[in-house]
């Protein structure tokens, strides 16, 4: 017997979802649809359409556009030899996969494209609140545009998505400019001759970031380098003309939408394609995991995968802290749930199978009805149980007398409200009505 065989049939070893991976339960995914629904609608809105990419990719893709030295390819990947022998890896972020797709099916020829994405990322990171191994995002990416008109419609885009979730009061703009590659390599030079000035404060973490992300250490949490990082040289005042106009074009736009912004000069990303603009919107609801969603321009990472150059920008929102963040300030409206609007039960027997047709011509008369039929038989007792812990606002009951009279009585759960009973042709009209007023 092989090892894994044994290891199968061993009882004593309990079965468990890897950790940092979530089992996403009734009533928790009902606002994920929520919110995935609104994503969907604003993106449409926006004249973004979706692009679905698959979950493993070469490794290769990652490596040679998220940077070598970046904590993600450094030690966050999923990667693994397939039954070939060929170096696969869950994708850490959508970017990548996007521009692959984006690139082997020609929509960067001579094209405009705004595209959107969603769905599960892979990290080996430390499992904590807002941090997971398998977690979500949605993403856009703009290709093909160079002005600072694009950098501020996907903020605008982001700012109204928090805007429609209630949150807008709640999160923070933070932006910053990243240069050119040649403003970003001078700057680079005096920031590591800087830090080798400060290397006593550095930890060592920094050190060894010092040669090959010396960037990275300004994202630095940790507070005994904060004073020495707050008077470090500032990127935003070595800029190169170019970068400088770009990034003022972004900022009176978004002056004149009305988006609030703080501008900061430390704010780079983990990833390396990032140039010109970056930003994330923060929070401080959410302890230490506060950055809800991050992007920029990334204006030679096509190039780099092998494409000519396109300019490009995007961001990342991660959904479990979105979510989280709409639970935790308690934003999520009630109808983002599970609940019943109706319980329909047949109170023996031989009202079953009409009852059965009476769901169906009342699911079609009401598509946003929520009915659920009761099913599995039982006494009458155990039947009204039933109806009574489905949370539905309504019971509708189906008996003898009422088929024989073609009428249905309607039992108020959550209300003190004399039962009714009226002609089953009411329904369709009462239905909504009384749900209308009905108590959340
Ligand atoms: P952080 O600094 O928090 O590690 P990051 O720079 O690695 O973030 P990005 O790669 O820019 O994050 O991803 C965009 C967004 O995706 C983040 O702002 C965050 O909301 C979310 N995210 C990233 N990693 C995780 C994770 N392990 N679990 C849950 N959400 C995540
Ligand atoms: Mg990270």
């Amino acid at each position: 017997m092989s090892q894994s065989q044994a290891t199968n049939r061993s009882p004593a070893k309990k079965l468990q979802a890897i950790r940092g991976m979530n089992d996403l339960l009734p009533g928790q995914s009902a606002h994920w649809q929520y919110v995935e629904g609104l994503v969907a609608s604003l993106m449409q809105r926006y004249g973004y359409a979706e692009i679905r990419t698959p979950i493993l990719e070469q490794t290769a893709l990652f490596a040679r556009s998220i940077g070598e030295v970046t904590d993600i390819v450094e030690k966050e990947m999923y990667t693994f030899a397939d039954r070939n022998g060929d170096s696969l890896t869950l994708r850490p972020e959508g970017t990548a996969s996007c521009v692959r797709a984006a690139m082997e099916h020609g929509l960067l020829h001579n094209q405009t494209q705004r595209l959107w994405y969603q769905g599960p990322m892979f990290r080996h990171e430390r499992p904590q609140k807002g941090r997971y191994r398998q977690f979500h995002q949605f993403g856009v990416e703009a290709f093909g545009l160079e002005g600072p008109d694009i950098d501020a419609e996907v903020i605008l885009l982001s700012a109204r998505l928090w805007q429609e979730l209630g949150l807008a009061k709640h999160v923070t703009l933070e932006l910053n400019s990243l240069g050119s590659s040649e403003a970003r390599a001078a700057y680079r030079e005096r920031l590591v001759a800087y830090f080798e000035a400060h290397y006593d404060v550095l930890d060592e973490d920094s050190r060894r970031r010092l040669a090959s992300n010396p960037l990275r250490i300004l994202d630095s949490k940790n507070p005994d380098m904060a004073a020495m990082l707050a008077d470090a040289p500032r990127l935003m005042d070595h800029l190169d003309a170019e970068s400088r106009a770009h990034f003022e074009g972004l900022t009176a736009r978004l002056a004149a939408a009305g988006i609030d912004y703080v501008i900061n000069p430390r704010l780079v990303r983990g990833l390396d394609y990032y140039g010109r603009t970056v930003f994330e919107w923060t929070t401080t609801a959410l302890g230490s995991q506060g950055t809800v969603c991050a992007g920029g321009r990334y204006d030679g990472l096509v190039e780099q995968l092998g494409g000519k150059p396109t300019p490009a920008v995007g961001f990342a929102l991660g959904v479990e802290r979105l979510i989280l963040l709409l639970e935790t300030l308690e934003l999520i409206p009630p109808r983002a749930s599970d609940a019943l609007d109706v319980y329909l039960v047949p109170l023996d027997e031989s009202a079953e199978a009409p009852a059965m047709l009476l769901a169906e011509e009342l699911r079609g008369a009401l598509p946003a009805l929520r009915l659920q039929l009761h099913c599995g038989g039982g006494s009458f007792k155990s039947r009204m149980k039933k109806a009574d812990r489905s949370g539905a606002r309504l019971a509708l009951l189906l008996g003898e007398d009422e088929l024989r009279e073609q009428r249905v009585a309607v039992k108020f759960l959550r209300e003190a409200r004399d039962q009714q009973n009226l002609p089953r042709e009411t329904l369709a009209t009462c239905l909504p009505e009384w749900l209308a007023d009905a108590p959340a």
